[in-house]
């Protein structure tokens, strides 16, 4: 079968997540065995009769029937081998999470893209805006890590000249981008397929707060981003606004019935049915109360792995000197649970959700050679937090977050 100019196109780009060698991928053809195995671990009705082989390490990945590259990591092919076992609700380990992931967005991938989830013309702007912000440059390479139904990758259509790459573990949601006209590949947030140095934009809307460890994404970030690339990440719950009332919590006991019978426009999506909504709450950690991340601990993983932070945007108000993009209103939800948790939702430091922007700068005076961090860059975070959280103490940056969701620097 002939491949697509198209996987040709995209080969350059991607490298093997395990060894992240640069120009090392081919293609040739796949046992029948091999192909057969893949099949069934991708629960795909074609068999991937392709496969790329990685020169340097000799590892083996498959190529989807209609020519979508899958780059997973090592545990990330276990979960796809693994997709029929109970994904664990309690004290889900990193094959679960993945494994509620790929379940929803196979599931909802369609209705996602429908209702135009986080596809908003306000949502468009802060990215862009944040870009344009932090860098001059309008070429380089664009990868999507979670790009779902590419609603991010055309948002920067228009923005910056290269090839744009949407990267997901559902597969229905890559369709849905190349239909789109943009690349799609297979793989793992937490390992990436692409080669040390090789991105002008990573883009991660949505997604760190669906990572099993979110770090791992953001170190890998900053190793394939070339100097002066830009790191987006947006829609991250902050912990700091999810520490919930009595009130705010005896109305979330409530929440499902609710949602289902309401079944209504957006909230349709992740409340279809009670098998979606179970995945669902092993997939985020966001809307649920008392989980979030840290604005500290965020701009303590950021800069620690080697990136300078450029801003970090709240989600809720209108002070020009954190939030220069348009105004996001706080949703009817956060005005709610903020409300009942006896909090002004307005405030920076109760802000609904995070986007921050950072760039990868040419040296990174923050990180020994050895990987500790020097004393200039504890001064600072010290000064991010302070500049981000003026009503905040040093101290708030030292405060765990929930079990699970600490993002740990490097
Ligand atoms: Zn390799």
């Amino acid at each position: 079968m002939p491949m697509s100019t198209s996987l040709h196109d995209l080969l350059p780009h991607l490298s093997c997540p395990e060894c992240q060698e640069p120009h090392r991928l081919s293609i040739e053809s796949a046992s029948d065995a091999r192909a057969d195995e893949w099949r069934i671990a991708l629960r795909e009705e074609s068999r991937p009769d392709h496969q790329i082989v990685c020169n340097s390490c000799r590892r083996m990945f498959p190529i989807s029937a209609d020519g979508i590259p899958i780059l997973w990591s090592r545990v990330l092919e276990q979960t796809f081998g693994e997709l029929d076992q109970d994904v664990s609700q309690v004290d889900p380990t990193e094959q679960d999470v993945k494994a509620a992931n790929i379940h929803v967005y196979d599931e909802i991938s369609d209705a996602y893209d429908t209702e135009g989830v986080h596809a908003d013309e306000v949502t468009r702007s802060r990215l862009v805006n944040a870009y344009r912000e932090a860098t001059n440059s309008r070429t380089g390479t664009h990868v999507d890590v979670g790009c779902g139904a590419g609603n991010v990758l055309e948002f920067f259509s228009a923005v910056l000249d290269g090839p744009k790459i949407g990267m997901d573990v559902s597969l229905s949601g890559l369709r849905a981008v190349r239909r789109k006209g943009y690349h799609a590949v297979l793989g793992d947030a937490e390992r990436l397929p692409f080669a040390e140095s090789s991105l002008g934009l990573v883009t991660a809307s949505s997604v760190l707060h669906h990572l099993y460890r979110p770090d791992r994404l953001i170190q890998q970030a900053h190793r394939a981003l070339s100097t002066g690339g830009v790191f987006l990440t947006d829609f991250d719950p902050n912990g700091r606004a999810a520490q919930w009332g009595w009130l705010a919590l005896q109305l979330y006991a409530l929440r499902r019935p609710v949602y289902q019978m309401l079944s209504l426009g957006r909230r349709r999506v992740f409340h279809g049915s009670e098998q979606v909504q179970t995945w669902n709450a092993v997939a985020e950690f966001h809307n649920k109360p008392g989980e979030g991340f840290d604005m500290g601990q965020l701009q303590a993983a950021l800069v620690t792995a080697g990136f300078e932070l450029h801003r970090i945007f709240p989600h809720n108000c209108r002070d020009a000197s954190v939030n220069r993009g348009p105004f996001v209103k706080p949703s009817p939800r956060h005005l709610l649970v903020q409300a009942l948790s006896g909090r002004n939702p307005f405030a920076r430091h109760n802000s609904d959700t995070l986007l921050t922007a950072s760039v990868k700068p040419a040296s990174s005076p923050v990180v020994h050679r050895d990987g500790r961090v020097s004393e200039s860059a504890k001064q600072r975070i010290r000064e991010l937090f302070a500049e981000s959280q003026p009503g905040l103490q040093e101290s708030d940056a030292s405060v765990e977050s929930p079990k699970g969701t600490t993002v740990r620097a490097a």
